[in-house]
């Protein structure tokens, strides 16, 4: 990030979309937001051996550099700007939003300098660890650890720095995607278990990426989270959109 003589934060993000819209999963399923989706991540899953697949690895694979101004003005023109004033808020989503953490608090204090502080929720793979300067902005993480069947490998998908400091962080939640009882079993023996994540912070969420897996495989995962006291998400924009992206 960098400063304007006035003071004021400036520099630029990479940004694969904007757009407003419901918050699809997880704790804050069904609530208005704006979706700040970055580019890039530094896990790639749906490898050899996974049992489902990255749902948006072709959107945050394209995009461009945008300053913060160009961020606003867009916003703005969409409209969405007057909704993050009005409370919508705000979801930082990729790709991996954290790899681009000292930006994007760049873009957060930008946006404060203009008299807007959305809340702020980030959704992050858990594979690193957010700065203190970030985290005064964030209200809520949204943090999805990729098990065995994501086919990345341990050493790729777990890095137990981050995840001590995001379990030692009440802001942060934990949703796992899975299908089986033996996901549920692996993503308890590597995350849940070792790291004492509190069963009311975790959610288990369908691997689904068309509305008929996740009819598929819904009842099942439902009936785990019966089983096991932890929260259920469903993916509202696949069952109400399917496979359409943006919206
Ligand atoms: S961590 Fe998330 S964005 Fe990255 S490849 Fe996996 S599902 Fe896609």
């Amino acid at each position: 990030m960098d400063t304007s003589s006035d003071g004021r934060a400036t520099g630029k993000l990479r940004v694969a979309e904007m757009f407003y819209s419901l918050q699809g999963e997880g704790r804050s399923s069904g609530r208005p937001a704006v979706f700040l989706r970055l580019q890039h991540c530094n896990l790639l899953c749906g490898r050899d051996g996974a049992s489902w697949q990255c749902d948006t690895l072709e959107v945050w694979r394209q995009g461009q550099a945008l300053t913060f101004a160009e961020i606003v003005a867009r916003g703005r023109a969409a409209g969405w700007l007057s909704y993050l004033a009005a409370e919508a808020c705000l979801v930082v989503t990729g790709g991996e939003p954290l790899l681009q953490q000292q930006a994007l608090r760049g873009f957060l204090r930008y946006l404060a300098d203009q008299g807007l502080r959305p809340v702020v929720e980030i959704e992050t793979n858990a594979t690193l660890v957010p700065t203190p300067e970030l985290d005064a902005y964030v209200a809520q993480y949204n943090c999805s650890p990729k098990g065995a069947n994501s086919g990345n490998s341990y050493r790729q998908r777990h890095n137990a720095a981050a995840l001590q400091a995001l379990v030692r962080n009440s802001k942060a939640g934990f949703k796992f995607v899975v299908s089986t009882r033996a996901e549920v079993e692996q993503i308890k023996a590597e995350y849940i278990d070792p790291y004492g994540i509190a069963s009311s912070r975790v959610w288990l969420m369908p691997a689904a990426a068309t509305r008929a897996a996740l009819q598929a495989s819904e009842q099942q995962v439902f009936a785990l989270c019966q089983e096991y006291r932890y929260n259920y998400s469903t993916r509202l924009q696949i069952q109400v959109w399917d496979q359409a992206t943006g919206i």
